[in-house]
């Protein structure tokens, strides 16, 4: 079994506006080298979770333990070589000093040595980059598994944009990044409230987005209860754009529930597998508690419509997206709103998937309703050229594949959807941070959404919005019901 590296060149490649093979030759072609600060704290967290989000890439990886006081010990070491190999036993994380021209450098810790480009510490729940150059300053509080997540994620993104290639324009160069997703306008390390232990809280996605959070919460140390929601299981073109799981559990096809109950090693996981539908009924049934803060993690507005119908007190739903699927956001949600369908349209006017393909393929509508039967020379008869040629690669194969195939859904279909941990990371990270700041009490008031580009990164001045309920949403035409519904399951659970 190879590692499957699609989605993560799918997205380098949409970046840097190439094509996939391109993009897969620029990274094989890269060479990235990480050194540490043995003494910095989460720094064993930090290593972990970049060392991941960097063999999620095709590239030459490395690592110098270093020597003296700072060195990283063997047991990390080792841990750090097995985190790797769980992605690409083919490429194993290469220890020792550098070889070979021209390695980017990273470095965890605040005292880089001059060859390394960029830099990072947790501080706090947040996080301090600096580009060569630039000293650090003193930081504020011990690094915490969030600041490690976020600082892990922030550093592939600036090796992302060099392995890639991202063109002038694309991206941005800051080289000095403060910032805490906690509290976003303040300085890194000034928040540094516990989280909470988890009671009633629903996780509605286990995807990329949702195994960050999972990561990150575990990371954090959290503990209580958790139910996780998804209905599919691990597949392979998940081990490069997740933050949990090996090639090893993408063959064993486990739930994506299971694979996230396995890693949360303090928290009573419930897992459900089943849609965001399905746990409704559930808790209306009283088999599932009702959870009164859901955290989201999912890839459709129909979901997250769903997702609004559990009707908890606080509904924090994470997204990635945008032109080439970096852009990473947070949406801050009520039952009394603003709430996801105010954030959300619904989109009546777009065609089904169907639809899509009979405009371009020519295939009848009755012909892709029987979506099981097998492509014959037969169905290429009523075609025009062009058709016949774009259909005639697929004879042989059931029509219900060509909906999901990439050349033909257009990248709709989420199986050929863009994705990098990285970015899913930091997304992540905007959902925990906002749940240790409402559950803390350290952020008040009017619902938030919170929005970036990982290619130019925070702007802790300009990327926040505050919201107001959108009239005529049916949390302003139906308060009556939804609190009648809240009081139901208050008293069912
Ligand atoms: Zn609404």
């Amino acid at each position: 079994m190879r590692t499957d590296y699609s989605r993560s060149v799918r997205l380098g490649g949409l970046a840097a506006g190439v094509d996939e093979s391109t993009l897969r030759e620029r990274m094989e072609g890269s060479q990235v080298h990480l050194t540490a600060d043995g003494h910095l704290p989460a720094v064993a967290e930090t290593l972990e979770v970049l060392v991941a989000d960097l063999r999620r890439w095709p590239v030459r990886l490395s690592l110098d333990p270093g020597r003296g006081p700072g060195r990283l010990d063997d047991a990390l070491v080792r841990k750090l070589a097995e985190t790797a190999a769980g992605i690409d036993p083919d490429r194993p994380l290469r220890i020792g000093e550098v070889l070979g021209e021209g390695p980017l450098r990273l470095h965890v810790g605040t005292e880089p040595l001059p060859d390394v480009a960029v830099a990072g510490a947790p501080d706090g729940h947040g996080t301090r980059l600096r580009h060569a150059g630039h000293p650090f300053p003193r930081l504020n509080a011990p690094g915490t598994g969030l600041g490690a997540v976020l600082t892990a994620a922030m550093l592939a993104g600036e090796a992302f944009k060099v392995v890639a290639g991202l063109p002038e324009g694309k991206f941005q160069v800051t080289p000095v990044v403060d910032f805490c997703p906690v509290l976003p306008g303040e300085q890194p390390g000034t928040a540094i409230a516990p989280p909470p232990a988890l009671e009633r809280v629903l996780l509605g996605g286990g995807g990329a987005i949702g195994t960050g959070v999972a990561l990150i919460l575990d990371l954090l140390r959290v503990s209580g209860k958790l139910t996780v929601v998804d209905r599919e299981v691990f597949e392979k073109p998940n081990v490069t754009s997740y933050s949990t799981g090996t090639l090893a559990d993408a063959s064993a096809l486990l739930p994506k529930v299971r694979l996230i109950a396995a890693r949360l090693r303090r928290i009573k996981v419930i897992p459900f597998h089943g849609t965001i539908q399905d746990s409704i009924e559930a808790v209306d049934t009283g088999t599932l508690p009702w959870p009164r803060t859901v955290l989201g993690g999912l890839d459709s507005i129909d979901a997250r419509h769903d997702l609004q119908r559990l009707q908890a007190d606080l509904t924090l739903d994470g997204s990635t997206g945008g032109p080439v699927g970096t852009t990473v956001a947070l949406h801050e949600a009520l039952p009394t709103g603003p709430c996801l369908r105010c954030y959300y349209r619904a989109n009546h006017t777009e065609k089904s998937a169907e639809q899509r393909l009979h405009e371009l393929t020519g295939l009848p509508l009755a012909r892709i309703a029987r979506g099981q039967e097998p492509l014959t020379e037969k169905d290429l008869e009523c075609l025009g050229d062009q058709q016949r040629e774009l259909v005639q690669q697929f004879l042989g194969r059931p029509v219900c594949g060509l909906i999901n195939s990439a050349e033909l859904s257009g990248g709709t279909d989420d199986a050929f959807r863009p994705s990098a941990a990285f970015v899913a990371q930091q997304a992540a990270c905007l959902v925990v941070g906002a749940w240790i700041a409402r559950s803390t009490g350290l952020v008040n008031g009017p619902m938030r959404r919170i929005e970036y580009d990982t290619r130019f990164g925070p702007r802790p001045d300009q990327m926040t919005d505050y919201w107001t309920p959108t009239p005529g949403c049916t949390c302003q035409k139906d308060p009556g019901l939804i609190s009648h519904v809240r009081e139901t399951r208050r008293t069912i659970s």
